[in-house]
Parts: C-alpha cells; structure tokens; sequence
C-alpha cells in the first residue's frame, strides 16, 4: 500500500486507480485494527486518507470513472511519517512512462 500524494492530474490511470484502490485497503486495515507499522515508513499517512480519497475520486469522476464507494476512515490512530510528494512524483515518472509522459499542468496561483 502506497499514498503517492502526487497531483492527481499528474498520474496515469492505472496509478489514479491504484491509489484508490489502496486507500480502501489501508482504511479496512485501520478498521480492523491490523496494524501497518511498516508502511508508516513514508508509505501512507492515515491522517490524509479522507482529503486524499476526495482529490482522487475528483479526478476520477473527471476523467469519467464512476465512483460508488464512499471511504470510511477511521482518521488518524497512529503517528504519520513524513511522505515527500516530490520525491514520490519523480519515482513515478521514472518508473512508469505513462505518467511520465503527462506534461505538468500550469501551476495554479
Ligand atoms: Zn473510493
Ligand atoms: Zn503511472
């Protein structure tokens, strides 16, 4: 389970939908009480699910993905660690072409 926290304009739809896909993971994890030690290692940070689940689903929708299943968080229960968004931006440009290949959008004021 990773949380990119990248701008999701910037993501290609299998990273768009993946993130997704593991925010759901993570917040059934949470609600089970399973514990996620290892992933609070700059991985995902609990506290962000909620806003961070309403960013994707707004790029979602925006590119024409139905969005049926509203995430229950259990909001933060453990300490978050620091998740660099920058960082994580460059790993996936190089790792993945077709995120690399969309051109940033122009930075908003
Ligand atoms: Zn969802
Ligand atoms: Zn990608």
């Amino acid at each position: 389970m990773r949380m990119w926290l990248v701008d999701p304009r910037l993501m290609c739809r299998r990273h768009l939908l993946g993130e997704h896909v593991e925010l759901h993971m993570l917040a059934g994890c949470l609600r089970r009480g399973k514990r996620i030690g290892g992933y609070l290692k700059g991985l995902v940070d609990p506290a962000l699910i909620a806003c961070r689940h309403e960013q994707l689903v707004r790029e979602m929708s925006f590119r024409g993905f139905s969005h049926r299943s509203p995430i229950d968080s259990p909001g933060c229960l453990e300490p978050a660690a620091s998740i660099s968004p920058e960082r994580n931006l460059a790993e996936l440009r190089r790792r993945c072409p077709a995120c690399a290949s969309i051109a940033a959008p122009p930075v908003e004021s």
